[in-house]
């Protein structure tokens, strides 16, 4: 309620704030989660609480009037629908040449997210955060993060028959042809409960095309693991459809947070005024790094720093789907969860997730998801004239991640005779280069912050989320969000907050 009081405040409920939520309760702190997305926890009128991906629904996107959909083609004619503006749970947030899709919602990203639970190989992490030890990460907070989010590996014998891996056999075969490392990467989903799926004695989801709005079933999203784990102790309060506005220090210490709450249209239908002793943001990468932009600029924290905003990356994500021949099917059910990835790191600087198109019909496609160790960081800056936050993002930077992918993909069309597929993108686009799955920077460790997320400029304000991490994790960067979070809230509540 407004001019309420609370020890500790968190901005967002993803990796970043869920696993500081609990880990502050568990020492005894009382904490109050904000967070602008829905709690998604009541179904439709379907019966379901999430839509699926072959029939998009006003569910699906965060305040747009017409869906963004990744693949946003097939066989060339377009496939994106109008729908009613709504609070859905994918965010396609626009900058100037890149779309950042991010998840919104109880659970953050991990509502949306294909659960791929990838931990860098040793050798690269310090290209991913330089100014940690990477012995702790390996020897405690990757192992606590894993254990904290329910990581598991698929039964192998099972993955080599499954008729919806069919496609990722295909990716492998291909991959393997052509001399690359194939490796199989961890998941959080239930690997027994997408077994039972493929017998036919569970609902299905993963393999019923369910997995960017959100799986009904089998993945475990942090509403399965930390932000139950954080209520049980019985300190955590958390709000759905606030979204916190501004932070700044109050005369009788600690801070006042302004908070709109919103309805499910996207309207501001009340607006409340809290204080804190402790601010935790967790709002995510593009979340966290607009607020501090734009409060800083603004004069509500004129002592942050100026690397506030600074060093964001896309991960270097670029998609490229390959026409397959005809005696090459990837199958007309596919898993919607990946399991394998194509590792030219070392060489090529990409590693490339071998993606499912589940269309339920055969596409003769495979679809790759690619990761680059791109050079290109952006940044943040305060638009006064439009009140918002702008991105120094160019368009033309995907290429260096092109380039990268193409040491993968050249490779293995020149070997196996094949060619880009054109009709999945728009027009007769072979790449999708306009968007990012995974923002990571703006509020970069040991820069803006303390090397464990203390902001520099004020006692008591902390960043929690992959805004931390310098634009790139050479993988999928859950895990690493997770873990470097571990590490953080450890050191803050035994250091003293
Ligand atoms: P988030 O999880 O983004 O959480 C931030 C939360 O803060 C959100 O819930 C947001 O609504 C809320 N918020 C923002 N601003 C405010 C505000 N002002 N007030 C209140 N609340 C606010 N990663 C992997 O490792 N493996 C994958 O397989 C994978 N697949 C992906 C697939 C898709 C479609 C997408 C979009 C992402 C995927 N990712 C994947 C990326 C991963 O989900 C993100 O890296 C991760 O969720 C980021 O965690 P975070 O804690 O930094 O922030």
């Amino acid at each position: 309620a407004s001019g309420s009081h609370v020890p500790a405040l968190i901005i967002g409920s993803g990796y970043g704030g869920s696993v500081a939520a609990l880990r502050l309760a568990q020492a005894g702190i009382d904490v109050h989660i904000i967070e602008m997305g829905q709690a998604w926890d009541t179904p439709g009128s379907d019966g379901k609480i999430f839509a699926n991906t072959k029939s998009p629904d006003v569910r699906s996107f965060w305040l747009r009037t017409k869906t963004k959909q990744p693949v946003s083609s097939f066989l060339g004619f377009p496939i994106d629908k109008d729908v009613p503006k709504y609070t859905g749970i994918l965010d396609a947030e626009d900058f100037s040449g890149i779309t950042v899709y991010q998840g919104r919602g109880v659970g953050g990203g991990s509502l949306v997210n294909g659960g791929m639970a990838v931990t860098p190989p040793r050798a690269r992490f310090g290209g991913v955060l330089p100014s940690v030890d990477a012995n702790e990460m390996y020897d405690t907070y990757y192992p606590r993060a894993r254990a904290g989010l329910g990581v598991t590996d698929i039964d192998q014998s099972w993955w080599e028959t499954a008729d919806c891996y069919k496609y990722a056999r295909v990716g492998r075969k291909h991959a393997q042809r052509s001399n690359f490392d194939h490796v199989f990467v961890s998941n959080v989903y239930d690997f027994d409960y997408m077994k039972a799926e493929q017998a036919g004695t569970v609902p299905k989801s993963a393999l019923d095309a369910e997995v960017i709005y959100g799986n009904n079933a089998g993945k475990k999203s942090l509403q399965k693991t930390y932000l139950p784990a954080a209520k049980a102790t019985n300190r955590v309060a958390i709000s759905p459809l606030h979204k916190v506005t501004s932070v700044t220090p109050r005369a009788a210490g600690g801070y006042t947070i302004s908070i709109e709450q919103l309805n499910t249209a996207g309207d501001v239908v009340a607006t409340k005024t809290v204080s804190a002793d402790r601010v935790f943001f967790a709002a995510g990468s593009v979340g966290t790094s607009k607020l501090l932009v734009k409060l800083k600029a603004t004069g509500a924290l004129p002592n942050l720093n100026n690397e506030v905003g600074k060093g964001w990356g896309d991960n270097g994500n670029v998609m490229c789907g390959r026409a397959n021949h005809m005696w090459d099917p990837t199958g007309s059910v596919q898993s919607s969860i990946p399991t394998t990835g194509i590792d030219n790191w070392a060489a090529g600087g990409a590693f490339a997730e071998v993606a499912p198109l589940p269309t339920g019909i055969e596409t003769y496609a495979s679809l790759y998801l690619s990761i680059t160790n791109t050079p290109n960081r952006a940044e943040f800056s305060y638009n006064a004239s439009t009140g918002g936050v702008d991105l120094s993002w160019q368009k033309a930077w995907k290429q260096t991640s092109i380039d990268m992918a193409k040491t993968i993909f050249n490779k293995i069309n020149s070997k196996e005779g094949t060619i880009y597929r054109t009709d999945l993108f728009g027009g007769t686009k072979q790449w999708q280069d306009g968007l990012t799955y995974h923002p990571l920077g703006g509020a970069v460790l040991n820069k803006a912050t303390d090397n464990y997320g203390r902001l520099h400029g004020y006692s008591g304000l902390y960043v929690m989320d992959g805004s931390l991490i310098p634009g790139n994790t050479s993988v999928n960067p859950f895990v690493t969000i997770t873990a470097l979070a571990e590490r953080n809230i450890e050191n803050i509540i035994t250091t003293g907050l």
